[in-house]
C-alpha cells in the first residue's frame, strides 16, 4: 500500500523559548538523553514549555486537550538500542557500557529543572546481565531519596518476560510503571523488534498489576493498519490484565526506512477511543489524540485524574 498524505490536524508547534534552551543546557552538561529528542516527539515545543513534570529513558511515549506542559522524558542507559523495532527513530547497536553516574545525574537535573513529576524510560539493553532493571531501579531511588514526594513514572522494557527483573523496578517503588504493547496482536511483527511480542508484553503488566500496588500503563500506536475491532480486543486485553491507564497516539513515520504510515485517524475518532476506554471498558483515564505519546502531559494528567 503506498503511504498516505498526512493531515492538517498533525501540525506541532516546533521548539523554541528559553525554557526549551535551559532543559536542553541542563541534559547536556550532565550528558543525559530524552525521548523527546531522540525519537523526534513532535510535542517537544509543547512539553518543554513548563516544568511540572519531566520524563526520560525506555520505549516508545499522552491526552490531547488541555494546557500545561513541562514534561520530558529521560531515556536511560544511552542512546543506542539493542533492538531495532521498525517504527522507532533510536540507534540500533553499538551498545556502551552504562554510565556509573547516570542516576545521581537524572536526580540532580530533576533538581535543576524543577519537576514534581518524573517520566523515566530507557533503551532495551539485552547486552546486559540484568538488561539494566538494576540500573533503572537505582535511579528511581536516586531521584525520590533526593526529592521526597516527588511522583515518578517509569516505562519499562520488557525485560524479555523475566520476573525477577520486573520485580527489581516494582522494589525501587516507582508511582506508575508502564510498558508499551504498542500495537495490535496481529501487527506485532513487523512493527516491533522480533524480540518483544504481545504476550510478553501483557505478561509484564499483569506481573505489574499482581504484584504491587503501583498504577500500570500502557500505549497503542494507531496508523499501522490494524482494523477497530483489533484495537478493541487490545484495550480489552490490557484491561483484563488490570491496567489503569492507557494511551492512543497516531503513528508517525521518522523516515523513508520506517515503516509506512497506513492510516491518520481524525480526532474524533480518537475521542471516540477515549470514551469507550474510560466508559466501557474502566480505564482510570486514557490520553487519546494524534499527537498523543506515552509521557505527553503525563504528569497534569495523572494528577488530575487520580489524585483529585
Ligand atoms: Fe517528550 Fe513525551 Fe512530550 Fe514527546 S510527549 S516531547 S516524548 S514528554
Ligand atoms: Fe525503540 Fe524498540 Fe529500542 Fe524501544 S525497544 S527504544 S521502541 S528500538
Amino acid at each position: 500500500m503506498s503511504s498516505v498524505r498526512k493531515p492538517d490536524w498533525l501540525k506541532s508547534r516546533p521548539p523554541s523559548g528559553r525554557e526549551f534552551a535551559d532543559i536542553r543546557e541542563t541534559l547536556r552538561e550532565r550528558n543525559l538523553h530524552t525521548v523527546c529528542e531522540e525519537a523526534n516527539c513532535p510535542n517537544l515545543g509543547e512539553c518543554w514549555s513548563g516544568r511540572s513534570s519531566s520524563s526520560a529513558g525506555a520505549d516508545g511515549d499522552d491526552r490531547s486537550t488541555g494546557d500545561g506542559g513541562g514534561t520530558a522524558t529521560f531515556m536511560l542507559m544511552g542512546d543506542r538500542c539493542s533492538r531495532g523495532c521498525n517504527f522507532c527513530d533510536v540507534e540500533t547497536g553499538g551498545m556502551e557500557p552504562l554510565d556509573p553516574d547516570e542516576p545521581e545525574n537524572v536526580a540532580e537535573a530533576v533538581a535543576e529543572i524543577g519537576l514534581d513529576y518524573v517520566v523515566l524510560t530507557s533503551v532495551d539493553r539485552d547486552d546486559l546481565p540484568d538488561q539494566g532493571a538494576g540500573h533503572f531501579a537505582e535511579t528511581i531511588r536516586e531521584i525520590k531519596a533526593r526529592h521526597p514526594g516527588i511522583l515518578v513514572e517509569v516505562l519499562i522494557p520488557d525485560f524479555q518476560g523475566e520476573e525477577r527483573l520486573v520485580r527489581k523496578i516494582i522494589d525501587a517503588d516507582p508511582d506508575v510503571i508502564a510498558h508499551n504493547v504498542e500495537t495490535v496482536s496481529r501487527l506485532q511483527h513487523p512493527v516491533r523488534d522480533r524480540r518483544a511480542g504481545y504476550e510478553q508484553s501483557l505478561s509484564v503488566l499483569e506481573c505489574v498489576e499482581r504484584e504491587s500496588d503501583t498504577y500500570t500503563k500502557t500505549s497503542i500506536m494507531l496508523g499501522h493498519g490494524e482494523y477497530d475491532h483489533e484495537v478493541y480486543q487490545t484495550l480489552a486485553d490490557c484491561r483484563e490484565r488490570g491496567v489503569d491507564i492507557v494511551t492512543l497516539g497516531q503513528y508517525l513515520r521518522p523516515s523513508r526506512s520506517h515503516l509506512e504510515v497506513k492510516r491518520y485517524d481524525h480526532p474524533d475518532k480518537y475521542e471516540t477511543w477515549r470514551r469507550v476506554a474510560e466508559e466501557e471498558l474502566g480505564f482510570l483515564y486514557c490520553a487519546s489524540g494524534p499527537m498523543v505519546r506515552s509521557s505527553y502531559k503525563a504528569g497534569e494528567l495523572f494528577v488530575d485524574a487520580v489524585l483529585r
